[in-house]
């Protein structure tokens, strides 16, 4: 089962809810646990552990310049930009190129070959029987989030649950997470704000056919337009988190919730069969 956990906005305890869940599950099985927020990676300060990294690369155009005729076909073919035929050169450039390969196969001269560039690392770690952290970390100044996110995906693709912790937001990062869930888990606050980016992340999840459930943090016990946003969308309220002072210490001192006060683990439990049931499966 793939399970991600996303949010509209930042800060609305995305991370707690997906660290806390597969703390919980790995007590009783296998649970990958993968950080596509690639530009911030931060489940590791949760989880330290020593781990093993690789690079994340993507294949871009090279140009023989010497076999060359300047013809001009693969600038006219790169929809992004990422070629510009001079006459007596081609400049590329790498931040522009979504590696689609087409350049290379227009190319009258055989004169353009692929070279991997590196965009990012993958760290793979086991902090605890039972759990396996994969984090995406994106290179400084890379815009290519997207490939690092689904490298990471596929390399967590095996485990019997995955949990997915988004970036937050709604843009291609995150639907790039998004993509092939079984279920989604949209954590929010009770906040005008709140409101407004939980509207947002429903709608890009009922887009890509992923069933929601809603989690919502930090509540004051106000939740009256949230629950009545939820009643409308017919969107099932999983659980709630108080606002409590001893639980925001716990998460900012890099502890777990459910590590420190284990009686917690029975709502993440509850809450993990609700997502099953999401996904049509009972229990
Ligand atoms: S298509 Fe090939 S020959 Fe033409 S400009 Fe590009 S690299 Fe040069
Ligand atoms: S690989 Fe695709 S995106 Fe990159 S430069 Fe070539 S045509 Fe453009």
């Amino acid at each position: 089962m793939k399970l991600a956990v996303a949010s509209g906005k930042g800060g609305t305890g995305k991370s707690m809810m997906a660290t806390n869940l597969a703390f919980t599950l790995a007590w009783t099985g296998q649970v990958t646990l993968v950080d596509c927020d690639v530009e911030e990676p931060n489940l590791h300060l949760f989880f330290p552990a020593p781990a093993t990294t690789r690079d994340v690369t993507m294949p871009v155009p090279v140009v023989n310049e010497s076999l060359c005729d300047h013809c001009g076909k693969c600038g006219k073919f790169c929809q992004y930009g990422a070629l510009t035929v001079l006459p007596d050169r081609v400049l590329f450039f790498p931040e522009l190129c979504h590696s689609c390969g087409g350049c290379r196969l227009v190319c009258p001269k055989n004169a353009i070959r692929e070279e991997p560039k590196k965009i990012g690392t993958l760290s793979t770690s086991a902090p605890m029987p039972g759990l396996t952290l994969v984090s995406g970390t994106l290179d400084e100044g890379s815009p290519h989030a997207v490939p690092v996110i689904r490298d990471a995906k596929k390399h967590a693709a095996r485990g019997p649950v995955v949990i997915l912790d988004t970036a937050p937001g709604t843009s291609c990062p995150v639907v790039e997470a998004l993509e092939g869930c079984d279920a989604c888990i949209l954590v929010t606050e009770s906040t005008p704000f709140g409101l407004h980016d939980l509207q947002l992340a429903v709608d890009v999840a009922a887009r890509l056919g992923i069933p929601a459930g809603i989690v919502i943090n930090r509540s004051d016990g106000n939740d009256r337009e949230t629950l009545r946003f939820c009643t409308d969308h017919d969107l099932e309220v999983m659980m709630t988190v108080p606002f409590d002072r001893e639980i925001a210490a716990i998460q900012s001192r890099g502890d777990l919730l459910c590590r420190v006060k284990p009686e917690w683990q029975k709502d993440f439990w509850a809450l993990f069969a609700k997502c099953r049931a999401l996904t049509g499966v009972d229990g």
